[in-house]
């Protein structure tokens, strides 16, 4: 744009002003949306590898707006994280996977556990363990069928907070992830400082495991994970192929297109009733 007259400058502070725009309307368009009662969850099942069935679930907000669409997270979840409108949200989110679980996934299915994605800004809340125990106890759901999915980001702050927090869950029996794991700001030590039960691996190695040294990787990673106690989960497996390699590599969960991708209440609700025996 600069060599077009000259007003280049002007040209990229009216497009910043657009986008700040846009934030500003989605942050205004946020704040109400849990009052409206805006958002959902879609649950994604969670393969067992050695019995092929449906053990977990992971549930993943949605932001149906007022004219019908239906926003998935990367539209939203950043603003929301900025603006700390994320606490209240994940509360939200919290609350109804448990109430949601005990209605309509426990029961006459044979689902142990639902997970729930957590960030960073909620963990730094000091009552965050104490709220996520009390929406248990009102849905009257034991510990072991919620499991918190966080981020290596989150453990780069590493505040008394949220370590505090993370103890306290772990003393509860709340099952804790490390998500996408492999990716970002990942380190080792984290596995060592914090009580994590269950490794996700992100679903880049997957996708590129039809290479020998992603599956060396792949291979070492659930090995490490084993070693140090912890399940693993594979995400994003989206062939044949790759379920397979996962099978065969002794890996525990899967979870991907290919099985299923995330899905309404109902339908996760219909598709595990199918799985029962008769
Ligand atoms: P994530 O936790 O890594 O969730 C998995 C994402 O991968 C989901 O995207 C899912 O739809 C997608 N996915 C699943 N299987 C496959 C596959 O086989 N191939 C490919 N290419 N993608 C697959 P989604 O639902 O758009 O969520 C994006 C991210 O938003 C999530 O990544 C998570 O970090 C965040 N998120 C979702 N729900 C929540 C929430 O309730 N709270 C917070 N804080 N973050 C959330
Ligand atoms: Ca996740
Ligand atoms: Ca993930
Ligand atoms: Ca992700």
């Amino acid at each position: 744009a600069k060599e077009q007259g000259g007003n280049g400058y002007r040209f990229f502070t009216r497009e910043i002003d657009q986008q700040m725009q846009a934030r500003l309307a989605v942050e205004a368009r946020l704040r109400g949306a849990v009052e409206r009662n805006e958002f959902v969850l879609h649950y994604q099942p969670i393969v067992d590898l050695p019995t092929g069935r449906i053990g977990r679930v992971e549930a993943l907000i949605r932001w149906r707006q007022p004219d019908g669409a239906l926003a998935t997270p990367d539209d939203f979840v950043p603003i929301a994280e900025e603006t700390g409108l994320i606490t209240g949200i994940g509360n939200w989110v919290i609350e109804t996977a448990c109430a949601q679980m005990r209605e309509h996934l426990l029961g006459d299915t044979p689902l142990a556990r639902v997970a729930v994605n957590v960030s960073p800004r909620q963990l730094q809340v000091p009552g965050f363990a104490g709220f996520v125990e009390q929406a248990l106890r009102r849905n009257d759901l034991p510990a072991r069928c919620l499991e918190l999915e966080i981020t290596e980001s989150v453990l780069l702050d590493d505040t008394a907070e949220i370590t505090a927090n993370l103890d306290r869950l772990c003393a509860l029996g709340v099952r804790l992830s490390i998500d996408d794991f492999g990716t970002g700001y990942s380190s080792l030590a984290y596995l060592q400082r914090y009580p994590f039960d269950i490794l996700k691996i992100d679903r880049t190695f997957v996708a590129s495991s039809h290479n020998d040294n992603s599956v060396r990787l792949i291979e070492t990673l659930i090995a490490m994970a084993h070693g140090l106690g912890m399940e693993v989960i594979a995400e994003g497996v989206e062939t044949e192929a790759q379920y397979a390699l996962l099978r065969e590599r002794d890996c525990d969960h899967a979870q991907g297109y290919f099985f299923s991708r995330p899905i309404a209440l109902d339908e996760v609700s219909a598709l595990l009733r199918s799985e029962m025996p008769l």
